[in-house]
């Protein structure tokens, strides 16, 4: 069954920027009704709602600072949500960064920060605020969750541990109890302030050679990152994961037996 985002509402972490604030964007752009931007950064979440409203009018988003690290302060912004709009269906658990030298902070923020979007919206929210027949979870993983890398290993790890929550709250006994579906997508590099600001930061030897091999990798804009993620979806099987790189290919990942 295609899912219908057209008059929905959504709440995406990390929403405030790059990747995140592309998918509110997109969706926006595929007639959801609002959405709620959560994110640690307040200045950027304030840029991000006027640009939301200059191109897309006033009242489809809100900002709520929220630490995702924190449960507590993401059930405020999970509540904050159906008091703004009324329901909520979709919730894209995006919030992530790159940085093994703040390796205990990366895993409270890569790991934590999807349990807590999953436990708050599999087991508080989705089933109880949904509008349509099925509700929707977006967790961002990447080609690094796929793969080892010898120069990010902690993030690396970071996110299989996302497909792993992926994988299993996307299981048939967890939908059929609350008719939500859970997909994870794996972006390849894309232009975001996560890989500019790790070009323009001093990272030491261990980055060395991730800097000039991120130069030689296919890059993509979130833009069309977002596109490609609000096609898949749609329709995307529940505990599929989906690999988005390069600004072209779209492919689900089906794990080896
Ligand atoms: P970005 O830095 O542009 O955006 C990340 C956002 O997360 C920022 O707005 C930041 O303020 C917010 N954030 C950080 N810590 C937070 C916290 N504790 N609570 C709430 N918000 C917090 O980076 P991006 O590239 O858009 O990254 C988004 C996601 O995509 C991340 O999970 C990242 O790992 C993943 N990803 C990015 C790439 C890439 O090449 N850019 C590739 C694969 C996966």
């Amino acid at each position: 069954m295609v899912i219908e985002i057209r008059g929905k509402v959504a709440l995406i972490t990390g929403g405030a920027s790059g990747i995140g604030l592309q998918f509110a964007k997109a969706l926006l752009r595929n007639g959801l009704k609002g959405v709620t931007l959560a994110d640690l950064n307040p200045k950027l979440g304030h840029g991000a709602l006027q640009q939301i409203e200059r191109e897309f009018g006033p009242n489809r988003a809100i900002f709520v600072q929220t630490d995702v690290t924190r449960i507590d302060q993401l059930d405020y912004t999970f509540n904050k949500t159906i008091g703004t709009f009324g329901y909520l269906d979709i919730v894209f658990n995006n919030a992530g960064i790159l940085n093994d030298a703040v390796w205990e902070t990366q895993i409270q923020i890569n790991i934590n920060g999807v349990i807590h979007g999953m436990l708050l919206a599999m087991e508080k929210y989705l089933p109880k605020y949904q509008q349509g027949p099925e509700a929707l979870i977006v967790n961002t993983s990447s080609i690094a969750g796929l793969e080892g890398s010898a120069h990010v290993p902690i993030y690396a790890a970071t996110k299989h541990a996302v497909l792993g929550l992926t994988k299993s709250w996307g299981c048939d006994t967890f939908y059929d109890r609350n008719k939500v579906r859970v997909v994870a997508v794996c972006p390849g590099v894309t232009n975001t302030p996560l890989i500019s600001e790790m070009n323009n930061r001093s990272l030491g030897a261990q980055y060395e050679n991730l800097l000039d091999e991120v130069a030689t990798w296919p890059t993509q804009k979130p833009e069309t990152l977002a596109e490609q993620v609000m096609e898949i979806v749609k329709y995307a099987p529940n505990g599929s994961t989906w690999v988005v790189e390069g600004g072209e290919a779209a492919y689900e990942y089906i794990f080896p037996d």
